[in-house]
């Protein structure tokens, strides 16, 4: 006989989070975030991306407590790991492909979930399931996961709008600041759990790890510092006046200011001594040479300069390979600064990659001065040098 709707048990419910908070303190105040909305349209349970729980009375009814103590902790991961934030970052036409979305995530997920001892309820989805090594992002597990029909974990999750779900207006809800918050405070509480009992699955430690460490991408920010410093220097020449030319009829007779933006010219240093790495140092002349192609600074405008305590040599390059790392001891930036700007094409930009362990000229040149620092510790360069920081793996692949 078929059952009509069921009143949600929310004792069974609520004690199944209570479990789960118990269990794996740690998620005590995630899980507690949750607020609770009964939907007979949702499957089983999902979460938007304002940490609203939807849930199915009829999957609570037919579900043990364990079980459901398992599927709440699966909810508060996706939120914890914003994975709707990261949805939105994939491709647009994986983004319109959600429930594929959804058991990439789900894989994310649930490979940790099962390794702590975790139970789940029949059909989650696990990266053996598709023939996938454990341990992986959802990113990475996506293009091995085939079209199938998948229960739907909500917005929360794969980040598509879901007919069941509640629009801004609804019931109390997490900011995205507060879930930031939330997010820091529960790798906090792991990395503490993690030194008193030293047992934490590999994903949610790694997953702490880069919450309260998060890697940054120093290949964006050096691409990013001398693009804008050859821009800028670039810019530096003024508008000036000139006749439009005559093949523009209608522009005959009006004179027009035009931008005339002169390629800048641009120096690296390489400081040859010391704890330069050789990957780093091929990694980090590859980004600025590559950068400089793009924006279309080659050729004669490039020039590369290797130096030690003296300029041992004055060349251009193409490859990280023609400069010679000495590994000697001395190391004076200054020198190879200065030897930049008393070239007779003089930079605009001067680039130095260094370990930092250098003095550094006594007032600002007049040029663009931007150091890319590598290594794990380097000293700080006076306030009035443009720093980015490789750190000190910048010769492995990101
Ligand atoms: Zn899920």
């Amino acid at each position: 006989m078929p059952r009509g709707p069921v009143a949600l048990d929310r004792t069974k419910l609520l004690a199944a989070r209570y479990r789960a908070a118990t269990d794996r303190p740690y998620l005590a105040s995630a899980l507690y975030s949750l607020t609770v909305v009964p939907s007979d349209a949702v499957p089983t349970m999902g979460v938007d991306r304002h940490w609203r729980c939807y849930v199915s009375p009829a999957f609570v009814d037919a579900t043990p407590v364990p079980e459901l103590a398992g599927v709440w902790i699966h909810e508060t991961a996706h939120l914890l790991r914003d994975h709707h934030g990261r949805a939105e970052r994939l491709p647009a036409a994986d983004q319109r492909d959600p429930a594929r979305v959804n058991i990439a995530q789900d894989c994310e997920i649930n490979d940790d979930l099962l390794a702590d001892g975790l139970v789940l309820p029949a059909g989650g989805m696990h990266p053996r399931d598709f023939g996938l090594d454990e341990g992986r992002l959802f990113e990475e597990y996506l293009p091995g996961i085939p079209p199938r029909p998948h229960h739907d974990c909500g917005s929360g999750a794969h980040g598509r709008p879901v007919p069941w779900e509640l629009d801004g207006t609804g019931p109390p809800a997490v900011s995205a600041m507060e879930a930031q918050a939330l997010r820091r405070a529960t790798a906090e509480a792991m990395r503490g759990h993690q030194r008193a009992r030293g047992a934490l699955p590999g994903g949610w430690r790694r997953w702490a790890e880069e919450v309260l460490e998060p890697v940054v991408d120093w290949r964006r920010v050096l691409a990013g510092a001398v693009r804008e410093a050859v821009a800028w220097a670039g810019g530096a020449v003024d508008y000036s006046y000139r006749r439009p030319s005559r093949r523009t009829p209608a522009m005959r007779g009006v004179v027009l200011p035009s931008l005339r933006r002169p390629l800048p010219r641009v120096a690296i240093v390489i400081d040859t001594s010391g704890s330069m790495g050789e990957d780093d140092l091929a990694a980090a002349l590859a980004e600025v040479t590559g950068v400089l192609r793009e924006v279309g600074v080659r050729g004669n405008r490039v020039s590369v300069l290797a130096c030690d305590a003296d300029v041992r040599a004055v060349s251009r390059v193409s490859s990280a390979g023609q400069v010679e790392l000495d590994g000697g001891g001395g190391t004076d930036m200054r020198v190879g600064i200065a030897a930049a700007l008393g070239a007779r094409e003089r930079p605009q930009v001067v680039i130095v990659l260094t370990d930092g362990f250098t003095p550094w000229p006594a007032e600002a040149p007049s040029c663009r001065l931007v150091a890319a620092l590598v290594g794990d510790a380097p000293p700080d360069p006076p306030s009035w040098v443009e720093t980015v920081r490789l750190g000190p793996t910048a010769g492995r692949p990101s």
